[in-house]
């Protein structure tokens, strides 16, 4: 399976934990950007000719902010340079206030059938201090226009003096708009953004007053029928993540436009993160990529061993024997002593048991 990844890094505004490639004050080079992508797009398809593609991402940045006709453009020039499965999951990001009703008629007209809302918190003081560009009454007003479709929500937690019944009320919200799919991200301060300090300030929860902001809204999801299939992701049966799901399988896929990166024949690929040097490169017949690199064996084994065990599904060792050529209960004898306590095994199938996930990092480093 392969998926394709569009980067489109135009927002209207900068929110304040922020350092995706995102520049507002670029939009109006939107147009040009696109022609490059097109670009991109059939060249990478030369690159890698006779991929079947059975889904497609389109994330920023806010990709809603810019003309539907180019993200539509997008999605014709991915379907005309490669082989796209009729079944394919094409999912586009979109902030409330920056989409119609018009917008949403040209995305299902090219076969954009999951929507992704950058919701964050249902709370309008809090969208203010994250400088989100909308309100929570904007999100219901976008699920409006998107009844009836498969819908995604982001909630971010670990906010300034953010309760849990906040959290819950959220939920609630998204819920209410029609939601079958929300992601829970905890919100990490960057540096170098303006949240960092606020961060340095203390004013942020703590990561233990996260954890157990996580812990209880983990539960609420459970009890409104969301089940947890990735540590940050829930969703009511048969709503998963098809893109998300192959990058946690190790899946390949294409990322194109600025700053996005592949996984094609066991090579992990990077686009160069300004706008200008991305269109430069693409116009001269250059390579839009800053790092190209093999990715060796033992590495190759960790990311298997990390990315299945961010999942619910957890690890078919079988598999991985097989595809390594090597014994994983001899090979991680001594990690699999050590952390045994964390793990779940059931014949084939390793995972981290269900209380455990949100700590995974410190379980998986012992893989390392
Ligand atoms: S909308 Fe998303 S990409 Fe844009 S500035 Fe906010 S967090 Fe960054």
């Amino acid at each position: 399976m392969s998926g394709i990844y569009i980067h489109v890094p135009f927002c209207k505004q900068k929110c304040t934990y922020c350092d995706f490639a995102s520049y507002p004050r670029e939009l109006c080079k939107a147009e040009s950007y696109f022609a490059c992508l097109y670009r991109e797009i059939d060249g990478r398809s030369k690159q890698f000719p006779g991929r079947v593609i059975d889904t497609i991402y389109i994330g920023g940045g806010t990709p809603s902010v810019v003309d539907a006709k180019f993200i539509a453009g997008a999605i014709r020039q991915v379907k005309k340079c490669f082989h796209v499965r009729e079944t394919a999951e094409i999912t586009i990001e979109i902030n409330p206030g920056t989409v119609d009703e018009q917008k949403i008629k040209e995305y299902k007209s090219v076969g954009i059938n999951r929507f992704s809302i950058g919701l964050q918190t249902g709370f309008d003081d809090q969208l203010k201090k994250l400088n989100r560009i909308h309100t929570a009454k904007d999100f219901l007003t976008c699920c409006n226009l998107l009844k009836g479709e498969n819908i995604s929500a982001d909630v971010l937690i670990g906010l300034h003096d953010q309760t849990l019944e906040q959290v819950k009320k959220t939920v609630d919200l998204a819920i209410a708009g029609g939601v079958s799919h929300i992601s829970v991200y905890a919100l990490t301060p960057e540096v170098g953004t303006p949240i960092y300090t606020d961060y340095l300030n203390g004013e942020l929860l703590s990561d233990d007053e996260t954890a157990d902001i996580y812990d209880g809204v983990r539960e609420y999801l459970k009890a409104k029928g969301f089940d947890r299939y990735e540590v940050s992701n829930f969703c009511k049966q048969g709503f998963r993540s098809r893109h998300n799901m192959n990058y946690w399988k190790r899946g390949e896929y294409i990322g194109v436009g600025v700053s996005a990166s592949s996984f094609m024949n066991d090579k992990r690929f990077t686009n160069t993160f300004s706008i200008d040097e991305y269109m430069n490169a693409v116009i001269y017949n250059k390579s839009p990529e800053i790092s190209n690199d093999l990715i060796e064996e033992k590495d190759a084994r960790f990311e298997v061993i990390m990315l299945a065990l961010r999942t619910t599904d957890g690890l078919n060792v079988k598999e991985f024997n097989k595809k390594f050529g090597i014994d994983f209960d001899t090979e991680y004898k001594t990690q699999l002593l050590k952390k045994g306590k964390y793990l779940l095994r059931d014949g084939d199938n390793l995972k981290i048991k269900d209380e455990y996930l949100y700590v995974q990092n410190d379980i998986l480093l012992e893989f390392m």
